[in-house]
């Protein structure tokens, strides 16, 4: 398949999505027995295929992360939230080498201004079959004030950030999932402290796998009409914050 910038909106299926999501619908997430196209489980994690798959040209799974429908990435025992990092990354990493896929898309939204539809914690790892989203990274997005190292994972905050003022980066090579939960966990409950949406990212980018923690807040016109990032004159002290935090 020739390679693609563009990810295309299915509308039809969009609308079908917003018809039986919308008003006081159950949550879909809570009633597992009505589940369907399983792909794994590791209770109470599931990984299954989105029931409205709304981009074309691409496999779009869901990982489900907790059967409780009230908890989110910050209250999880460190075990579990181990085990979110482990099974995800299986799974978005044998995605990437079926050889199916140009890249695969590994991430999580939270929260009313994250882009995700639905509240119930979960993920998504998406296939993209025309896309390469490697062709849009650069090494200066990971580039940060160190805030925690150990030998070579690293734990930072974006000097150059990509599209948010503040972005952090976890950064493991190898991977290393341990220090990858810990610390995607101690920046959650950083920033849900002090705003009630963000993203997780995750790439394979030289050898490392990274995670870049988004906190969101309405997107700036400065980046939506001129393609111009924001950084935030508080990074040392944002740094300075966290690690008192996580010490
Ligand atoms: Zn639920």
């Amino acid at each position: 398949m020739t390679e693609n910038r563009y990810l295309c909106f299915l509308s039809d299926i969009g609308k079908e999505k917003f018809m039986n999501q919308g008003g006081e619908s159950p949550c879909p997430f809570c009633n597992r027995g009505a589940l369907s196209d399983i792909l794994d489980e590791a209770y109470p994690l599931v990984l299954l295929k989105n029931k409205y798959a709304t981009f074309a040209n691409t496999q779009q799974t869901v990982l489900i992360e907790t059967d409780d429908c009230a908890a989110d990435m910050a209250v999880y025992e460190p075990v579990h939230m181990q085990k979110i990092i482990t099974f995800g990354t299986d799974h978005w990493l044998a995605m990437e080498q079926s050889g199916e896929y140009k890249s695969v898309a590994f991430f999580k939204n939270h929260g009313p201004l994250s882009g995700g539809s639905i509240g119930h914690a979960h993920m998504q790892i998406v296939g993209l079959k025309d896309i390469d989203y490697k062709r849009n990274l650069n090494a200066d997005m990971f580039d940060g004030i160190e805030i925690v190292r150990k030998g070579n994972c690293v734990l930072n905050i974006s000097t150059r950030p990509n599209a948010c003022a503040t972005e952090f980066n976890v950064i493991t090579a190898p991977r290393n999932d341990r220090f990858m939960a810990h610390h995607v966990q101690n920046l959650v409950r950083y920033v849900l402290d002090r705003c009630s949406s963000f993203n997780l990212f995750f790439y394979q980018w030289n050898e490392s796998i990274i995670c870049k923690i988004v906190p969101r807040y309405v997107t700036s016109p400065f980046l939506i009409g001129f393609n111009i990032p924001q950084t935030s004159s508080r990074l040392h002290q944002i740094a300075e914050e966290v690690k008192r935090m996580i010490d």
